[in-house]
């Protein structure tokens, strides 16, 4: 029987415009947990709640004592091989566009040029009401310097949000326009790390299958597309993923010169 990170390499090669969506799941291998699996993020906190518009609009000081320390742990965190992976399937041309649900811009540390955030970035803070922006240093700084932990808007005064899409918020409307579109192209599309539970995101797969492309999928966890995988991966991303580099390698060294 052929190995499925086999599979996924062939399919991978054999694309025209192939696509990587990740989730929470392509980062847990670099100590940050996902919102779902044992030992996830869900088993202490509710997400809804500590990550919901509300809670920041109602009670800031509960909203940033939630999310200042991710700062710190994202910081302290490394891309693992799977990141390494993806990226350097951007770099040999195979992948032509990656989308990410993270937030933790580890795709960009391990050299993902361009990777369509479309749950935002802990890279800057914005003052909801006057729309002013601040770095991710300045944003902290204020944070830090508070002394109940919330950072505000130096203009009006307003506690400020991090650039994460929180609950109750809508996306932003660039990245999901260019995620779409990209699905929109996609003859194949590489899901890795995500439950594909969470919308408008979950509904990228279908569109690929709408238009007749094929998908993958490598999680640990089940997910709603598992029976319309053309290629369908269980295990660890950071293994499977180097395997897949692993495969193209071989089978260019074979390549007659
Ligand atoms: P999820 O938690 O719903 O699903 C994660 C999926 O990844 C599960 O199917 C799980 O089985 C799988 N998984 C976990 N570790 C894996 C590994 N090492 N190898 C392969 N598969 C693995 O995550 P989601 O679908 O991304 O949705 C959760 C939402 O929360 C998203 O918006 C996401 O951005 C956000 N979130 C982000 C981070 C981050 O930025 N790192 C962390 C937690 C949550």
């Amino acid at each position: 029987m052929a190995a499925p990170t086999r599979d996924l390499a062939e399919l991978l090669a054999s694309a025209r415009h192939a696509v990587i969506l990740t989730g929470a799941g392509v980062s847990t291998e670099s100590g940050i947990p996902d919102f779902r699996s044992p030992g996830g993020i869900w088993e202490t906190v509710d997400p809804m709640e500590v990550g919901s518009l509300t809670t920041f609009l109602r009670t800031p000081e509960r909203f940033w004592s939630f999310h200042r320390p991710r700062f710190d742990a994202v910081d302290s965190v490394a891309p693992n091989p799977a990141h390494m992976a993806v990226a350097e399937l951007e770099r040999r041309g195979i992948v032509k566009a990656l989308i990410t649900q993270n937030i933790d811009g580890l795709h960009r540390r391990a050299g993902s040029t361009d990777p369509i955030e479309v749950h935002g970035t802990l890279d800057r803070g914005v003052c909801l009401r006057c729309d002013a922006y601040v770095a991710r240093d300045e944003l902290l700084a204020r944070a830090d310097a508070s002394g109940d932990g919330v950072p505000r808007c130096s203009a009006c005064g307003f506690a400020m949000k991090s650039g994460v899409v929180l609950f109750g918020e809508q996306l932003p409307y660039e990245p999901i326009t260019r995620a779409f579109a990209a699905a929109d192209r996609a003859d194949v599309m590489l899901v890795i790390g995500s439950s594909l539970l969470v919308t408008p995101v979950s509904t990228l797969p279908q569109v690929v299958l709408n238009s007749g492309g094929r998908i993958a999928i490598l999680t640990e966890g089940d997910t709603p597309y598992d029976a319309h995988c053309a290629v369908r991966l269980r295990g660890k991303a950071g293994q499977q993923m180097a395997e897949v580099i692993d495969h193209l390698d071989r089978t260019a060294d074979q390549t007659p010169a």
